[in-house]
């Protein structure tokens, strides 16, 4: 049986070694090889050599071959001072890896010289790496895109059936700022649905209830509450708070007409939904990229068309389906990745549990968004609803 320092010898013996006026030489080359940080994760954190590619040591065997799938390329194995990369250089080399060096005195040895180091910015707290660990797990999240996503700005039109699950969703998946617009408090008939808001919250303002929800749920989540009506005065004081998301779950056309033509003009993705008894639906509105509300509908319906100003029913889970299609829109946008619904219209039919998809076109002669367009300024139309027949 040999001791740390007889196997620690023993393993440099089997594997070769450069010092790091070497590796500093080998950085700079048009094609390097690929520099292997095998250290911890807080390591790593505190600063690493650019451009390199970090697996930790307890990880190399299960995850290398997944970074560097190529097993002719070069590698320059390296930790804090040259031991643990001894090791890794000998299991790299076990793993079939044809051409792999240890960096003797590792990246201490890197910082003595004075060479180049990045020290990852915006990086996740060890809580957050908990926290967001199903998200990290995937390579179209990871790290760079959890940073993203609290980095990110979500603007909620209204806090009720659509807003509930969205708010919840993007709260929870680590979405750092969620502007939320609702003038409304919370009653008893919200419930069966609004699942922001509790029995407890009854008559509170939706904003304030729904902040207490958020906090509750993701500390990380920055509320930002316009506990007023959107309107025509309001909409470029809000919008200057700057959002790189708007989801509308408005249930009226005055406010859906607003943010459809303030997500032109500030070219704002928009993420549309809408519900009736059982029946929803969801589309992103990407200015000048597919259609807009109006490329559809270019102006309200007259009033003998209007729908009648009862209430209309809701199946209570429907806004759930209908809104985390939305928070998943808008999570794709936020971090660019996927293919959101742009000129796509999804329908969701809860009675017969059918999806079915729509294609939306633009409209070249779309009064916002078309070639030469007609409304330049926003237009605040008064909501009005047939009579209710006998
Ligand atoms: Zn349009």
């Amino acid at each position: 049986m040999s001791s740390y320092r007889e196997f620690l010898q023993g393993t440099r013996e089997q594997i070769d070694e450069i010092d790091v006026e070497r590796g500093h030489k080998l950085h700079g080359e048009t094609d390097p090889p690929v520099f292997l940080d095998v250290r911890e994760r807080e390591e790593w954190d505190e600063g690493h050599i650019p451009a390199a590619v970090h697996v930790p040591r307890g990880w190399l065997e299960s995850r290398i071959e997944q970074t560097v799938p190529d097993r002719t390329k070069a590698i320059v194995a390296y930790c804090a001072s040259g031991n643990r990369s001894t090791f890794a250089a000998r299991t790299l080399e076990e793993l079939g890896y044809e051409n792999v060096v240890s960096l003797a005195g590792g990246i201490n040895d890197w910082k003595r010289h004075g060479y180049p180091l990045e020290v990852p910015t915006g990086a996740l707290g060890p809580e957050q790496r908990t926290r967001y660990s199903r998200h990290l797990l995937i390579p179209e999240v990871g790290e760079e895109g959890q940073v993203k996503l609290l980095q990110s700005r979500v603007l909620l039109i209204g806090a009720g059936g659509l807003g509930s699950p969205a708010a919840l969703y993007l709260a929870a998946a680590g979405v750092g700022t969620l502007g939320i617009i609702d003038a409304d408090v919370v009653d008893e008939t919200n419930l069966q649905r609004q699942i922001l808001h509790s029995t407890a919250s009854l008559g509170e303002p939706k904003v304030e209830s729904a902040a207490r929800t958020i906090r509750e749920l993701n500390p990380d989540v920055e509320v930002r509450g316009y506990k007023e009506q959107l309107t025509s005065e309001n909409i470029e004081r809000i919008l200057a708070d700057g959002w790189d998301v708007i989801v509308d779950g408005a249930d009226n056309f005055p406010t859906r007409y607003l943010v459809n033509d303030a997500a032109v003009w500030h070219d704002l993705p928009l993420v549309h939904g809408s519900i009736f008894r059982f029946e929803g639906q969801a589309t992103v509105f990407k200015p000048h990229e597919g259609p807009c509300y109006r490329c559809l509908f270019p102006q309200p319906p007259p009033p003998e068309l209007a729908p009648s100003c009862a209430e209309g029913g809701v199946l209570g889970v429907l806004p759930g389906v209908i809104g985390s299609l939305q928070a998943s829109e808008a999570i794709k946008l936020a971090l660019g990745i996927g293919e959101p619904l742009i000129g796509r219209l999804l329908l969701f039919d809860a009675l017969t549990t059918t999806f079915t998809e729509v294609a939306l076109r633009r409209d070249p002669d779309c009064p916002v968004c078309g070639e030469n367009p007609t409304i330049t300024e926003y237009i605040d139309y008064v909501e009005f609803c047939s009579p209710v027949r006998a």
